[in-house]
């Protein structure tokens, strides 16, 4: 597939990139031809390349707490968007997928939307910032652990509100799902 003229690789740009897709394609059963036909191969994400100073300036500052950043989705063509809400569709129903899945605006077809986490650089472990088992009861949402007691509920809040105000300090808003992970960089 060809690749949209805006867009770069992440690629060796000295940033962690992992591709959510190609890591979960048992999960989300897809398989490579499948995923090759919507432009994804391997740990590799396309943006516009306007979004990659922001991301290495976010890498920066989580570097000063300890982390680094990683890039597990970016740029998603229509043809990816519509495979995967199919497959989710198919493996978590539809209430599990249209509560996070954005169909309506696809706001990763912008090439101006990521989704992030942090790594222990000292493991090379992604950071755990909730427990997947609290999904259906919205972990995926902002706030979901906020004024809970528990040592590691505390410790999710802490990575989750990090997250976010490092990657809004750098100009990047939040998406209308609310999900902690995911920030839209404004351009125009
Ligand atoms: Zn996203």
């Amino acid at each position: 597939m060809a690749t949209p003229p805006k867009l770069v690789s992440l690629r060796g740009s000295g940033l962690r990139v992992w591709n959510y897709y190609w890591h979960f394609r048992h999960e989300l059963k897809m398989s490579e031809d499948e995923l090759r036909e919507v432009g994804i191969e391997g740990d590799d994400l396309f943006i516009r390349p306007e979004v990659i100073g922001p991301l290495k300036e976010a890498d920066a500052k989580f570097r000063e707490h300890g982390y680094e950043l990683i890039v597990k989705d970016a740029y998603r063509s229509p043809e990816l968007y519509e495979l995967a809400y199919r497959r989710r569709h198919a493996v978590y129903g539809q209430a599990a997928t249209d509560r996070l899945y954005n169909m309506r605006d696809r706001p990763h077809m912008s090439g101006l939307v990521v989704d992030v986490n942090l790594v222990d650089p000292e493991t090379g472990e992604q950071v755990k910032m909730r427990n997947p088992k609290h999904d259906d009861e919205g972990a995926q949402t902002i706030g979901f652990y906020k004024g809970k007691q528990d040592p590691v509920s505390r410790e999710y809040e802490r990575l989750q509100d990090l997250l976010i105000e490092v990657m809004l300090s750098v100009g990047f808003k939040l998406g209308v799902k609310r999900e902690f992970w995911h920030f839209e960089y404004p351009v125009e």
